[in-house]
């Protein structure tokens, strides 16, 4: 636990009340592991990690462990979980502590120790299961509430939070627990955002303008390319926070696509279609940043609503008109994280019609058998 930071505003050298002085912590690293940490079997391999189940003394963890060559993704990720630290929220994937492992052959690697979320990612869980609306709800609006705190400052008492960003919303980067609850993970190129306004976005207003990235470093690392919003796609994006949330708002927007579409409450005779990822009807698994600009920049394409939604009810009018205001193509134009989780509050509220939850016993409905 590390340095001090002073936080100033709104006040003068003179006069002790006007200053506006708050000490907070900042820690520079989160904890290194002092428990005993026993590695198992590995559970999933990510893009730049694979990731294990363990035991933290008697806690079962999962461990993310990084190659060196990617060390500053551990650096940068594990520096992110420190920011997010003072103030555990519900949706946020819990960090526990970091270390470093020398193997037999001197290699080192670098492990991020985690709460373990035992329904694993939320793109495994729902190509398994469908689900009913209630828990459809769940998990949009807690992936929504994890980002809207992500992208928020919070200052209370003496902790602080900066407003960060994401940069590779998707569904495999947010893990389940048991009750369905999310929480968004994988904060590998997430990044914190300062104060300064962005220039592009108008210049300074106020001195609580929008903040831009706090690295000099360029955006040139990208999440999933099919989660790309279509201004990354055409080209390197302005540094600035605005530009940055707005990215990870049109990728929120994919994932409820393949959240809704799983869910059975949502079609007549209550069966659902099996699970796809966003644009894999129309480019597949692997798709190519070409492929993704002639599809979402090119072509303004986004993925269409289910044929059966088209005589819409109230329910299915809001959940497809959030959206499309969080992939709208003008990025100015789309809806906040936080206002994201207010319609989500709200949608949550609403009964979907009866004529709609009449099951025919498909399966693959959670929590009865998976589907093969
Ligand atoms: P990468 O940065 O390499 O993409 P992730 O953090 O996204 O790594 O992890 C890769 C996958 O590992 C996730 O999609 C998920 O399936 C699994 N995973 C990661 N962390 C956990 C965890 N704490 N509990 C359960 N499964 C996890
Ligand atoms: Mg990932
Ligand atoms: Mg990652």
């Amino acid at each position: 636990w590390g340095r001090w930071w002073c936080v100033l505003w709104g006040g003068c050298g003179v006069c002790k009340k006007k200053l506006n002085l708050v000490m907070v912590t900042v820690p520079e690293t989160a904890g290194t592991c002092e428990e005993q940490l026993k590695m198992g079997e590995l559970i999933c391999r990510g893009r730049y990690t694979s990731v294990y189940r363990g035991a933290l003394s008697e806690r079962s963890v999962a461990v993310k462990v990084y190659p060196a060559a990617h060390k500053h993704k551990y650096d940068n990720e594990r520096y992110n979980y420190s920011l997010l630290l003072p103030r555990q929220q519900l949706n946020i994937a819990r960090f526990l502590c970091g270390d470093e492992r020398v193997d037999a052959g001197g290699g080192a690697h670098f492990l991020l120790v985690l709460e373990h979320y035992p329904q694993g990612s939320l793109s495994h869980f729902l190509s398994r299961w469908s689900v009913d609306w209630p828990s459809c709800c769940r998990m949009m609006h807690g992936v929504s509430r994890g980002l809207s705190f992500l992208h928020s400052e919070v200052l209370t008492g003496d902790e602080w939070k900066p407003a960060m960003v994401h940069r590779d919303v998707s569904s495999s980067n947010v893990l389940l627990r048991s009750d369905l609850s999310c929480v968004l993970a994988d904060f590998s190129l997430s990044k914190r955002l300062t104060r300064e306004p962005c220039p592009q976005h108008g210049g300074p207003k106020t001195q609580h303008g929008e903040p831009r990235t706090q690295h000099g470093d360029s955006v040139s690392e990208v999440g999933a390319l099919r989660y790309l919003a279509p201004e990354l796609v055409a080209g390197p994006l302005c540094e600035c926070g605005a530009a940055l949330k707005q990215a990870d708002v049109y990728a929120l927007g994919l994932l409820f696509w393949e959240c809704s579409r799983r869910c059975h409450d949502l079609f007549p005779g209550g069966t659902s279609p099996p699970f796809q990822l966003a644009f894999e009807a129309e480019l597949g698994r692997e798709p190519t940043l070409q492929d993704m600009h002639r599809l979402v920049v090119r072509d303004r394409c986004r993925p269409r609503p289910p044929l059966q939604w088209r005589d819409s009810s109230s329910v299915l009018q809001q959940l497809k008109e959030t959206m499309e205001e969080c992939w709208d193509q003008d990025a100015e134009a789309r809806l906040s994280a936080q206002c994201v989780e207010e319609r989500l509050d709200q949608m949550s509220r609403l009964h979907v019609p009866a004529t709609f939850t009449h099951s025919d016993g498909a399966g693959g409905r959670w929590p009865a058998e998976p589907s093969s």
